[in-house]
């Protein structure tokens, strides 16, 4: 599978229209017994929240946290999760938490930035956005989760990658997704992926130290105060998108069949 060689000095694929988008998850959620509810980041921006809790409701059921879309030019990220909820996969012994759409106003746009031109997720110490606040509101007022999936895309890579953040005693999941995303898409391969050294192909285990950025990404968010695991995965965004969506559905699915049970 070859690289589009579309984007040149950035995403130059198609973009989805968020409000068709939250309909239809809308739709899926409805049909398949989710909650749906929407945090109001503004007078003109809601940012959709979907849960569905465990069933049997007896046990302690894995907490996992899915977002997409804080990145408005990353629409494979959106569209994975309507996949995910259209498809039925997700499996029903575990307690999902999903915010799919966290930057509305830069998906209609096919924008990484918000309209203000703030980057989301470099906003999560600052907290200057209206959508960044909105969502730390509300995700502080929710219990910790055992994994937390971030999905994005890289107009740059030649493969799909992840960072995988957690503390050194915690077993990794990066190997399992990555052999598993590999049936579906290329993987990243440089020594050296968007600035950092690679572990292994397509894997970065960066520093979680939060003092070592200053604009934190919603993952040291997450990890500071909501999570011990988690996995920002990466698709390549020079590829077509139906590849792009399907390495996502398959790293979530993949990342859920691999985290250890409680
Ligand atoms: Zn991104």
């Amino acid at each position: 599978m070859k690289r589009l060689g579309r984007n040149q000095d950035g995403y130059r694929g198609p973009a989805i229209e968020p409000d068709a988008l939250i309909r239809f998850m809308a739709a899926e959620a409805v049909r398949h017994g989710w909650s749906l509810e929407a945090l109001e980041a503004a007078p003109d921006v809601a940012l959709p929240v979907l849960q569905r809790p465990a069933r049997p409701l007896h046990q302690r059921p894995l907490r996992c946290y899915i977002s997409a879309g804080i990145h408005g030019d990353e629409p494979a990220g959106p569209l994975a999760v309507l996949d995910l909820l259209r498809s039925g996969l997700l499996p029903s012994h575990v307690d999902f938490t999903l915010c799919p759409v966290l930057n509305p106003r830069g998906l209609r746009s096919n924008d990484r930035h918000n309209t203000e031109g703030i980057d989301l997720n470099r906003d999560y110490n600052h907290l200057r956005a209206p959508e960044t606040r909105a969502h730390v509101e509300w995700l502080s007022s929710q219990a910790p989760f055992d994994l937390t999936l971030l999905l994005h895309e890289d107009w740059e890579a030649a493969g799909f990658y992840l960072y995988e953040l957690h503390p050194e005693h915690a077993q990794g999941l990066a190997h399992h997704v990555v052999d598993a995303v590999a049936r579906v898409c290329p993987i990243e391969t440089s020594a050296t992926i968007d600035g950092r050294d690679a572990h292994a192909p397509g894997i970065i285990r960066p520093s979680i130290d939060p003092s070592s950025r200053p604009d934190w990404p919603e993952a040291f968010w997450l990890l500071q105060n909501r999570t011990g695991r988690n996995l920002t995965l990466e698709a390549p965004s020079d590829f077509p998108l139906a590849t792009r969506v399907g390495a996502l559905a398959e790293a979530v699915q993949a990342a859920l069949a691999s985290c250890p049970v409680l």
